[in-house]
């Protein structure tokens, strides 16, 4: 909320294209909104601290998969006793990914468990 008059007038133009797009296939929908905010990468970034504003986690570039940076892709790095999880260990972004990333982590612990044996432990909550 602190921009110059060009970039809010971006948004305002972002929000209603967004918008109009909306209302192509659901024709009333623009006169029930009340309050729109956009946010964009760069709030995003100021608020979560994810780099760049990627909230869905990495960017899912080739890159990612290249062999050089297999380790980065695996919960088990190259430093002993530093395990990764969470979104950025799978292919996409998102909750569930983030949720297999997790058992993924746990099933490589030294006392962890297989991520089948986490679904049968699971059924006792
Ligand atoms: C506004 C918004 C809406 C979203 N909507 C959806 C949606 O509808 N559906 C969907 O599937 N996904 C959605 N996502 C994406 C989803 O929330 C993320 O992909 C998921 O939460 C990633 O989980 P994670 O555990 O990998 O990382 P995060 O949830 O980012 O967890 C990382 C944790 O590490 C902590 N941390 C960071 N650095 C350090 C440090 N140096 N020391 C200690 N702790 C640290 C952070 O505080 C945070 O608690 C949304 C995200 C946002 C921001």
């Amino acid at each position: 909320m602190k921009r110059d008059e060009e970039y809010k007038a971006l948004k305002q133009r972002l929000s209603k294209a967004l918008i109009d797009l909306v209302e192509q296939h659901y024709p009333g929908f623009a006169e029930i909104i009340d309050y729109q905010e956009l946010s964009t990468p760069l709030t995003n970034e100021h608020f979560t601290g994810h780099y760049q504003g990627g909230i869905y986690g990495l960017a899912i570039a080739p890159e990612r998969f290249e062999a050089k940076n297999l380790a980065w892709r695996d919960p088990k790095t190259p430093i002993p006793g530093l395990y990764l999880t969470g979104v950025d260990l799978m292919m996409m972004g998102g909750i569930v990914p983030a949720m297999l990333g997790g058992l993924l982590t746990v099933a490589n612990l030294p006392q962890g468990i297989s991520v089948p044996q986490t679904f049968i432990a699971s059924r006792r909550f």
